[in-house]
């Protein structure tokens, strides 16, 4: 299972608009060209953001994060990120959306293929669709199955970019573990530590504390930060540290965290089964209030 909204009709058959390059533009002739250098080398970044009641949560955030990616990746997006976050809210406005998710992407444009290309023209694009929930019966519980990828470490790619080039990684190793039975694969860090899912962060609880890997080869999400500030509101210990596999068989509850996600219990890592307990019962249900606020 994948936290990536694929509901249908498909994505480029819908009615709508969506924002491209400083305009609201007809959602079906948001298009870009192939010879595109954002798709060619992966350099293009992205984020997800969820709206709720017609807000985004955490917006500035994600927007300066679009920003940084870009700023990783080697170039400069031609809007700052209080233009983008006022971009996010027109197109969030003008689609009448409620809960929805929203994509803004930005890419390398057609001007040359050349693989250095600093003076290609840079687009961006922003789009948002309904999507009231990944979980429609709230949170289920999410069966991991360990990849045979790991993630790169700093000095291999720029880890902090939510970057194409690095979900291409991701993307292959969701497609495993859901070859294999699981709903989503569970990534080691390049020293073979725990790092993250495919597009969320990892939560252990042992001896009732959280413990999470620090942000050093692993995103560090903005549903990660909310989540530690929740967790200190409820009197828990959060312990930022490298975590070897085998202490998952010290670990009482194991959960995820993303936008997507929200805060997602994990029932079992291979071959090991986790209750959904208290600590991230109690977190998700902080989580769900705060979103709303
Ligand atoms: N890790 C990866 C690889 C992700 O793609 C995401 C989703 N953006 C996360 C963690 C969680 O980040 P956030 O809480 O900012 O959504």
């Amino acid at each position: 299972m994948s936290p990536a909204p694929y509901a249908s009709p498909p994505l480029d058959d819908r009615d709508g608009v969506i924002w491209l390059d400083g305009d609201l533009v007809p959602w079906r002739t948001a298009r870009l060209h192939v010879l595109s250098h954002g798709l060619h080398y992966g350099g293009s970044v992205f984020e997800g953001e969820r709206a709720y009641g017609g807000r985004v949560f955490k917006l500035a955030e994600h927007s300066a994060r679009l920003v940084a990616s870009a700023r990783a990746m080697g170039f400069e997006l031609p809007w700052k990120a209080e233009e983008l976050d006022d971009a996010t809210r027109e197109v969030v406005a003008a689609s009448g959306l409620d809960d929805g998710y929203v994509r803004p992407v930005a890419w390398r444009g057609s001007d040359t293929l050349r693989l250095v290309a600093p003076d290609n023209r840079v687009h961006v694009a922003i789009a948002a669709w309904p999507w009231p929930r990944i979980f429609a019966d709230g949170p289920r519980g999410i069966r991991l199955g360990t990849a045979r990828w790991r993630r790169a470490a700093p000095d291999t790619a720029p880890v902090q970019a939510k970057t194409a080039a690095l979900y291409a990684l991701g993307s292959l190793a969701g497609q495993q573990a859901e070859a294999a039975g699981h709903d989503d694969a569970l990534l080691l860090d390049h020293r073979g530590r725990l790092a993250e899912a495919t597009g969320a962060n990892l939560f252990l609880v042992i001896d009732e504390a959280l413990h999470t890997p620090p942000p050093d080869c692993v995103l560090d999400g903005i549903t990660r930060r909310t989540v530690r500030d929740l967790a200190h509101d409820l009197g828990l210990t959060v312990v930022e540290r490298h975590l070897a596999p085998a202490e998952l068989d010290r670990a009482t509850e194991v959960f995820l965290t993303g936008t997507a996600y929200e805060v997602q219990p994990v029932t079992a890592v291979d071959e090991r089964e986790f209750p959904v307990g208290p600590v991230g019962t109690a977190l998700a249900a902080a989580y769900a209030r705060l979103v709303r606020a």
